[in-house]
Order: C-alpha cells, then sequence, then structure tokens
C-alpha cells in the first residue's frame, strides 16, 4: 500500500465499472483509491458495449484501448421464431438510420477487463489498493474503510463497484428489490461459416430470446435464454452436438458451428437497490442494479452510473465542496434511478410477453414490433434510446 491513506473518493471493486468509475476520477482531477478485490478467473463471455457506454469510455480516455479488441454491431435483426398464433414481423434496425457507424460494439469480457485493468495500473493518479474491503465506518468528515490485509483508508465517498453481492451494500443495510425468473442464460461463443456482416442477430423464443452477437473474424457470442433443465442439457453436450444444436436454434442463419473454449449457464436474476445512496456511500452498477442478459443492458447501465457520478464528484471537488455529503448524493440517486427503473421494467416486460401464453400479451408484443418496423420516427426514436443517447 502507498502512503497514501485518504481520498476524495475510494472506489470498491475492479470489476469493469469500477475500473472505469475509478479512470473517470482520476483522470477528472479527484483523488481517488481503487480497492481491486480479489484477482478473477477467465470469463468466456463478451460484451455488447453501446454507443453510450463507447463514449463515456472515451471520454474516461480508455476507448481506443478497447476498440482494437472489439466487433462493431451495425446493424440489429429481431425474429420472431415463436410457434405462436400471433407472430411479429422481421424488423431491423441499421445504425446508418441514427447516422451512427455502429449501435455499439461487441468485446470480450476479459479483454475489456485488461484493457482498463492496464490502464489504472499506468494512471499515476489512481491508487490501487490490492486488497478487499472487509468493513465500513461511516463518520461525519469521513468514511473509514477496514482492508483484510489490515489496512485502513479515509475517503469523503465511498463508491460501491464490488457487484452483486456488494460489502458495500450490506454494510450499509441497503436492501435489493427482487424479481424471479425461471429461466437461464446459456452463453458460449461459436466460429461460423458464413460471415456475419456486423449484425446482431435476436431469435424471440417461447424460452426467451435466443441472440448472436458478431465477434471480429467469422465468430459470434451467443446468449440463449432457456429453462433450467434445458441450460443443464446444454452445459452436458459434446461440443459438436452443442454446435449442431445452436446452429439449428438459428435456422443455419451463419452456416456451420464450431465452439470455441468456454460455456457457462447464468440463473437470470432482476434486482434493484431500494436506494442508491446511504451517507457517505453511492451504489453503482451491479452493486445496484443486476439485470438479465437480455437487450445488453447490465453493463451500459452501469457505466452510465459511473458518468453520471464522475460528473458529480468532479464538479464538487473543483468548486471545493465534499463530494459525500447530502447534495450530490442526493443528485446522484436522482441521476440514476428513473434510467435503472425504466430498463429494468422494459427488460421484464420483453421477457414476460415471450413466456406468456397470454393471447393478448402476444398480440401487444407483435403489434409493438410490426411499428417499430413501420413508424419511421418511433424507430429511430427507440433506436436512440436503446444506444443510451439521452442518458450519456
Ligand atoms: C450472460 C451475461 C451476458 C451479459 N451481457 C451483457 C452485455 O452484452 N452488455 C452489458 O452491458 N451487460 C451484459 N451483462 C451484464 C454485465 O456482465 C454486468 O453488468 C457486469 O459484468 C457487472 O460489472 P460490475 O463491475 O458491476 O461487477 P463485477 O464484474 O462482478 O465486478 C465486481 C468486482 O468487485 C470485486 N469485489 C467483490 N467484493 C469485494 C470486496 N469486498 N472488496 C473489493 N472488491 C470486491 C470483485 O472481485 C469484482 O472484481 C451480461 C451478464 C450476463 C450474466
Amino acid at each position: 500500500m502507498g502512503e497514501r491513506t485518504s481520498f476524495d473518493v475510494a472506489v470498491v471493486g475492479a470489476g469493469p465499472a469500477g475500473l472505469a468509475l475509478a479512470l473517470g476520477l482520476a483522470r477528472g482531477g479527484v483523488s481517488t483509491a481503487l480497492v481491486t478485490g480479489p484477482e478473477r478467473g477467465v470469463d468466456h463471455r463478451t460484451t455488447a458495449l453501446l454507443d453510450g457506454s463507447v463514449r463515456i469510455l472515451a471520454q474516461f480516455g480508455v476507448w481506443e484501448a478497447v476498440a482494437a479488441k472489439a466487433a462493431p454491431l451495425r446493424d440489429l435483426r429481431i425474429v420472431d421464431a415463436t410457434r405462436r398464433l400471433v407472430r411479429a414481423p422481421e424488423v431491423n434496425f441499421r445504425s446508418a438510420e441514427i447516422d451512427l457507424p455502429a449501435f455499439g460494439y461487441n468485446v470480450a469480457n476479459d479483454d475489456l477487463r485488461l484493457a482498463l485493468r492496464a490502464a489504472a495500473e499506468a494512471e499515476p493518479a489512481l491508487t490501487l489498493l490490492r486488497t478487499s474491503l472487509a468493513d465500513l465506518a461511516v463518520g461525519d468528515a469521513a468514511a473509514q474503510l477496514s482492508l483484510t490485509d489490515g489496512g485502513a483508508v479515509c475517503a469523503r465517498l465511498v463508491a460501491a463497484a464490488d457487484g452483486r453481492a456488494s460489502r458495500v451494500r450490506e454494510a450499509c443495510g441497503i436492501a435489493m428489490r427482487k424479481r424471479d425468473y425461471p429461466q437461464v442464460a446459456f452463453t458460449a461463443t461459436v466460429r461460423h461459416a458464413r460471415p456475419h456482416e456486423d449484425t446482431s442477430t435476436e431469435f424471440h423464443t417461447e424460452s426467451g430470446p435466443f441472440t448472436l452477437v458478431p465477434l471480429p473474424g467469422n465468430r459470434s457470442s451467443i446468449v440463449c435464454v432457456v429453462g433450467d433443465r434445458e441450460a443443464v442439457r446444454l452445459m452436458g453436450l459434446p461440443d459438436a452436438a452443442l454446435a449442431r444444436e445452436l446452429e439449428a436454434r438459428c435456422f443455419s442463419l451463419l452456416g456451420a458451428f464450431e465452439m470455441e473454449e468456454g460455456r457457462g449457464a447464468f440463473p437470470l436474476a432482476a434486482e434493484t437497490a431500494r436506494r442508491l445512496v446511504a451517507p457517505r456511500v453511492a451504489l453503482t452498477a451491479e452493486a445496484a442494479h443486476i439485470m438479465p442478459p437480455i437487450g445488453a443492458q447490465g453493463l451500459n447501465l452501469g457505466l452510465r452510473d459511473a458518468a453520471a457520478l464522475v460528473e458529480i464528484a468532479v464538479e464538487a471537488v473543483a468548486r471545493g465542496r465534499d463530494p459525500g455529503e447530502e447534495a450530490p448524493l442526493a443528485r446522484f440517486e436522482a441521476a440514476r434511478r428513473r434510467d435503472i427503473d425504466a430498463r429494468m421494467a422494459a427488460v421484464d416486460l420483453l421477457n414476460r410477453s415471450l413466456l406468456s401464453e397470454f393471447l393478448p400479451v402476444q398480440s401487444m408484443r407483435g403489434f409493438g414490433l410490426y411499428l417499430l418496423d413501420r413508424v419511421g420516427p418511433l424507430r429511430r426514436a427507440v433506436m436512440r434510446l436503446g444506444v443510451g443517447a439521452r442518458a450519456a
């Protein structure tokens, strides 16, 4: 640990959200410590970073390092693959329609985290504490963070980015609002015979979406939302059988599949913190909200939390104010609450409309997609909202 033990902000957790947040703060002139937590293992998943996130990472000075490994998502196609009575038309969204070169970029989680970590290690204004948070005590002028290596630091503001089992959130006694889903996201990466042409395709099925997201080369990542028994079956299939099965699920759109290393199963969860702030504490990213992996919202939302907190803390410090006092924290809660609740509600609605056997619900979903297909201004508004254009 370095000499210094007192900071404007201590960020807890060095996942992608915490790393980006700490870099944004440090580069904005806020004295910042990052409590990294334990070293992480290999993560075979990928993350679709939408345009708003790309702009946030560029603003924090780290997009260039990430871009080198990312694949553009120029077009997005939604296919109703349900066998229901009411089926929606195929809808195609083109980023050029809203004057963007791409809706976003898909990048391997490990490439994203390693690029952010390298930038954090090289940032002289950021103090990395390679240990974990054990406990938190909030005083009048600062919070004291007790660390598992026996050390302690003080910060005027503690930013929780320590993930879904957040120790910071627990120490503050903030409860989560939870929704249960009977589904699991099965993930894998494939090589395919035909090019994806930078198009992400989402098949809507009765068990949830099946999504193909482009990676560099003739490769795509797959997120396939299924029931838990089906997920166990897919996890146990030999590579060749799994490749055939996944190829069939997308009607051989990209030709023959070959599996790459790594597959995973993630139970769908939807949780939102009842409060985003407590005295001297702000919750961000998965410490504040866990989204089902539908519509690529989770980390994109987390990066918007980071951008909002950076703006508020940088402004407070530049004016000689305390970034952990009540007013900036209230501003953060107000800035982020509506976006988080709205995205959670939209993902929940889409997921439930797929699971529903109720004809009017299926009709509503079909009609909604019909409108998106036909009504230009609505399409463009939804596309802009989808990439986070207003929030970033
Ligand atoms: C299958 C799947 C696909 C997804 N696809 C997308 C997508 O395409 N687009 C998208 O935007 N989102 C996606 N998501 C969501 C995205 O993966 C998460 O939102 C994101 O990884 C959360 O990042 P985070 O930094 O908040 O948390 P984490 O990555 O969990 O990081 C938390 C960090 O905190 C550390 N930590 C924990 N406890 C402590 C402690 N006591 N002290 C210090 N450190 C601690 C941990 O070690 C960890 O490094 C997907 C999720 C799933 C499951």
